[in-house]
């Protein structure tokens, strides 16, 4: 074959097999060890948001699901809470094997029902996941060394509400420290990614994990507003929007529940005139195109110094241009389905107000799919910070583009929003970098990098972006009370 310089490259589809994924036409709730209907009997279905298609049925759980699965949560908690830290860590250690094991069905899995592509459901999503059991099981044994006093104890049931755009990480983060430092856990997972959730009950079994220690509550909001108002729950974890995490801020004041929000977020990514042009337009598109801009944390607002605002704009649109948009069970794709229809119109308004507000709206030519939730990645130049877009969050594949001419403009602009959960800052000069993440009101300051996760690291915000640290050492402080006289025990 001769090589014609005239015709760009194409890709021949590369599907991963979805038969490595065995989905049941329905899932009940997984309370004290088993899978059963809920009290109610209602269910409701969840669809592959690339295609529309159904994918199985699972149980809404009610307030007397919600009875059920913290009452079998109390239980376990007094044998699970009394075993040496030793011993719970091996089954953390089991969990997390059996998730590398299964790690490709998992992928699979979540890619069917979130829409990610299967690239980043594969390389980030689940060794992410193992990587949070593998680094909380190394914790269970070492808790007094780890700066809560000699003897920190659990708190005793976790009632823990997720997100859909990570939807078994954000159950790793979660379920992995409450395990580790001796509470038992009711989580609920977002309606429309409810299933990796339940072959995550699957996993616990597998692994031999006696049976209420973890319990699994399918439903929507009301089931969500149930469990955190729960009475005999005693730690309440929450990762979503601001508005919902204001609403379990309300619910828990008063009462003695420890509560860690992680919330909305409105990133800005900063590239000063020395950067390493190519290096920074890589970190801005993943920085807003990973999984399809569902990112909290993702740099939304872009700050360019403006001496280099239209070369590095001629570079990111270049770049936009191959990015490529499609079936997320391909292995050539970067940008998959947004995660449901009403999550597109949320986004598909927010780019509507920006036009209608006077900036300027730029997409790369690209085809998108018939059937299922798409919206092609796309830019907004002449950017002021009074638009909606520019305030808000979209969390979809939106940027909008603003610019500075001074450090002290880049750090007031990109601290004028309510939100502070991360911020990226893009020079060669390192005493910038320093003088910027002390004044950049964010959780986590990335320097010429973007959207860096690792378990040993926590990871929070600050004012409208929630309160409390996942991750890392810090992350115990949330499951742990501090120090109690040796042989006294809580809960
Ligand atoms: P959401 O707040 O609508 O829903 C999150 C979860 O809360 C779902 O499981 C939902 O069923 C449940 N819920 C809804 N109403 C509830 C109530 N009144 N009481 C208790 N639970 C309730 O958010 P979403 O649209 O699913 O997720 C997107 C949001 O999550 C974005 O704003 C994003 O920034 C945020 N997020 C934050 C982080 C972080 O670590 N800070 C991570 C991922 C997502």
């Amino acid at each position: 074959m001769t090589f014609d310089a005239s015709t760009p490259f194409t890709y021949a589809p590369a599907p991963e097999s979805r038969a490595v994924v065995d989905i049941a036409p329905s899932y009940g709730l997984f309370i004290d060890g088993e899978f059963a209907p809920a009290a109610g009997g209602k269910v409701f279905k969840t669809v592959s948001p690339a295609t529309e298609e159904v994918l199985s049925e699972v149980a809404q759980a009610e307030t007397a699901d919600v009875d059920r699965a913290v009452a079998a949560a109390r239980k376990a908690f007094v044998t699970w809470s009394a075993l040496p830290g030793a011993e719970r860590a091996k089954y953390l250690f089991r969990i997390a094997r059996i998730i590398q094991e299964r790690s490709r069905e998992l992928a699979v899995l979540e890619t069917l029902d979130n829409g990610k592509p299967i690239r980043e459901s594969r390389d980030a999503d689940l060794p992410q996941v193992a990587a949070h059991f593998f680094y909380y099981a190394g914790w269970a044994d070492k808790l007094e060394h780890a700066g809560y006093g000699p003897n920190p104890r659990p708190l005793g049931v976790a009632g823990q509400v997720i997100p859909w755009n990570f939807p078994l990480l954000m159950l790793a983060w979660k379920v992995a420290p409450a395990l580790a430092t001796g509470n038992t856990v009711v989580l609920k997972p977002a309606e429309t990614t409810p299933l990796s959730a339940l072959f995550f009950a699957d996993i616990c079994r597998q692994a031999g994990l006696p049976k209420g220690i973890v319990n699994i509550l399918t439903g929507d909001g009301s089931t969500g507003a149930a469990l955190v108002a729960h009475p005999d729950v005693n730690k309440v974890a929450f990762t979503g929007s601001t508005e919902v995490g204001k609403a379990i801020a309300r619910t828990v004041a008063g009462t003695d529940k420890k509560v860690t929000l992680e919330l909305g977020g409105k990133a800005a990514n900063i590239v000063f005139d020395d950067a390493p042009l190519d290096q920074a337009v890589e970190g801005v598109v993943n920085g807003i195109f990973f999984n399809q801009g569902h990112v909290c944390c993702a740099g939304s607002r872009l700050l360019l110094q403006e001496s280099v605002a239209d070369e590095f704009l001629t570079a990111l649109k270049r770049r936009m241009r191959t990015l490529r948009v499609g079936d997320p069970l391909d292995k050539n794709t970067d940008i998959g389905a947004i995660n449901s229809a009403e999550q597109l119109a949320r986004i598909t308004a927010l780019a509507d107000a920006g036009e209608a507000e006077g900036a300027e709206r730029w997409s790369p030519e690209c085809a998108l799919p018939e059937s299922g939730y798409w919206f092609a990645p796309t830019l907004f130049t002449g950017v002021t910070q009074a638009h909606r877009i520019a305030r808000e969050e979209i969390f979809g594949p939106v940027l909008s583009v603003l610019t500075f001419r001074t450090p002290e403009e880049a750090v007031a602009k990109a601290n004028n929003t309510p939100y502070g959960l991360s911020a990226g800052i893009w020079t060669e000069k390192g005493s910038r970098m320093l003088w910027m993440a002390n004044k950049l009101r964010a959780g986590v300051v990335w320097s010429n990098t973007f959207n860096k996760f690792d378990p040993t690291s926590p990871f929070g915000g600050y004012k409208e972006s929630g309160h409390g640290r996942e991750g890392g050492r810090h992350g115990l402080a949330a499951y742990l009370t501090p120090s109690t006289p040796k042989g006294e025990h809580h809960g």
